[in-house]
């Protein structure tokens, strides 16, 4: 049984067919698939990763119309492979997982849904994505508001912002890609900045139509700039090279310089080096702020009102729509949902200190669990880094079939090992120390998101052989011990 009808589980959907795991289902609790990009639809959204290097290796898309594709393009292009693969039949939407149990005497999983179902499974794939939760900030008065308020990861498909004053309360992703395009229709725009980000300059011209056709009748050039494309995403761990650094900051300086105004570009320069917050690309971002319509606010804010935001010097911006820009609750993983594993190990108790997993797919436990797109895998193009671990969760279900297994569960030595190993290398990302607002970290400290190396070190160490007791195994038909 897969969790998530999201990029993550359309992989793991499709290798499991084509390794001939074909009774499965994949239960959604949205109405359509697409996971991220079906749920997130606010202006602007569009992917910051080149899309040749965001796309499945099994689905080739040709005719991608610019290096960055929209968020529209990309849902298009997932209910597409959900079709054109044959997966739709697989898909239960509108039902939502609340938690799941492991039975140590039947060694199933049995999954409870929202609506209270239970369904049973031999092996669960947790593809639930790490963005599901949104983050309302705590401000004073926040729900006294009497206009609209909206959060980038809700919005309403019919909301027109024409002629409206409009606050954006943020600064980082979703921000820099919404602000440019609610400044084209909003009356008034003010923007609450509470750190400045670095936003780069990116080559986004649109592909011609013989670019295109170049691709659409040639397999091999096809795959050719996939490689190239992965080449630049995945082959070097840039936040830890110095030059990478100070030549992003260089990009970064020269993107600003197109704000005329010298106090507004002051205010809009980071004081925390390039890596430290989640790297950002606008060509329309800054320009943004030399429009009469648009405020850069930085004074923080003190409180919220029915008519709109008071700033700690005590002034009050009246407006009628907030938009909350504020981002997600990125660490809970699959501990947003109640799962419970052998002898009733609660994943709440698992992960006092934190999610923690394997290769960021098993957790010890937690029998016939798999995460896709699990702890510390979070880098680079995230469908890459996903068929990586589906790679992965398909060989291990090979070997299951091949070796008569009826669970593996990875040993709780091999996680802490892995997790000490994860922690001492993440250590040395020192620009993640450097004291800007994460969203990496738990309150005890640790980096549970981020994955510390390249794409392709993590592509070595999912396809070396696991060490030889990594897991606890136990055998079809061999009664589990009292
Ligand atoms: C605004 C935004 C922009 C992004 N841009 C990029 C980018 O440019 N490049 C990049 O690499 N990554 C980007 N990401 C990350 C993106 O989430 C991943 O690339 C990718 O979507 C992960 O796929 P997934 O299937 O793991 O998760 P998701 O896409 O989040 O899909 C998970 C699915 O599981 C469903 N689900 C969750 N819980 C349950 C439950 N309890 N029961 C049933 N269903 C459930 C959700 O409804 C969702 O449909 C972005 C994320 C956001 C939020």
């Amino acid at each position: 049984m897969i969790i998530g009808a999201g990029p993550g589980a359309i992989a793991a959907a499709y290798r499991l067919t084509e390794a001939g795991f074909t009774d499965f289902v994949m239960l959604e609790k949205q109405d359509r698939v697409g996971g991220t990009w079906a749920r997130n639809r606010y202006p602007g959204l569009a992917c910051d990763v080149v899309s040749r290097a965001y796309q499945f290796s099994f689905a080739l898309k040709p005719d991608w119309e610019a290096p960055y594709a929209t968020q529209a393009q990309i849902l298009e292009y997932m209910e597409q492979c959900v079709d054109e693969l044959g997966l739709r039949p697989h898909v239960r939407l509108g039902t939502a997982v609340r938690g799941a149990r492991w039975d140590d005497v039947t060694e199933t999983w049995t999954v409870v849904t929202e609506a209270g179902e239970e369904l049973e499974a031999d092996v669960l794939i947790a593809s639930p994505g790490m963005f599901g939760e949104a983050v309302w900030p705590d401000i004073e008065g926040r729900s006294s508001f009497e206009g609209t308020a909206v959060h980038t990861s809700a919005w309403p498909d019919d909301l027109d912002l024409t002629g409206l004053r409009v606050a954006v309360v943020g600064s980082a992703a979703s921000a820099v890609q919404l602000i440019p395009e609610v400044a084209k229709e909003a009356a008034e725009l003010h923007v609450y900045q509470r750190s400045a980000n670095w936003v780069l300059p990116k080559e986004d011209a649109p592909f011609g139509p013989e670019q295109i056709a170049a691709l659409a009748h040639d397999r091999s050039a096809l795959e050719a700039a996939r490689a190239e494309a992965l080449e630049q995403v995945g082959a070097r761990f840039a936040f830890v090279l110095d030059e990478v650094r100070v030549l992003m900051e260089q990009l970064g300086v020269q993107n600003i310089s197109m704000v005329d105004d010298p106090e507004l570009r002051e205010k809009l320069t980071p004081t925390s080096p390039w890596g430290c917050q989640r790297p950002l690309f606008s060509n329309v971002y800054y320009p943004t702020f030399n429009r009469s319509n648009v405020e850069l606010v930085t004074d923080p804010i003190a409180r919220i009102t029915p008519m709109g935001i008071v700033t700690a010097d005590g002034r009050e911006r009246e407006v009628d729509v907030i938009v909350y820009a504020t981002g997600y609750e990125t660490t809970r993983y699959i501990s947003a949902m109640d799962i419970v594993g052998r002898g009733g190990l609660d994943i709440d108790d698992a992960w006092a200190d934190g999610a923690r997993a394997y290769l960021g797919i098993t957790t010890a436990g937690f029998p016939n669990l798999f995460m896709l797109y699990g702890p510390n895998t979070n880098h680079g193009s995230i469908i890459t880094m996903i068929e990586y671990q589906v790679d992965y969760v398909v060989r291990m279900l090979d070997r299951m079939d091949r070796e008569g297994l009826a669970w593996v569960d990875v040993r709780p030595e091999t996680v802490r090992a892995y997790d000490e190993r994860i922690q001492r290398d993440l250590d040395e990302v020192t620009v993640w120390d450097a004291g800007c607002h994460q969203y990496y970290r738990v309150p005890s400290g640790r980096i549970v998101t981020q994955w510390p190396h390249s794409m392709f070190t993590y592509r070595e160490w999912l396809t070396a052989q696991d060490p030889i007791d990594a897991y606890e195994l136990a055998a079809l038909g061999v009664p589990p011990a009292e």
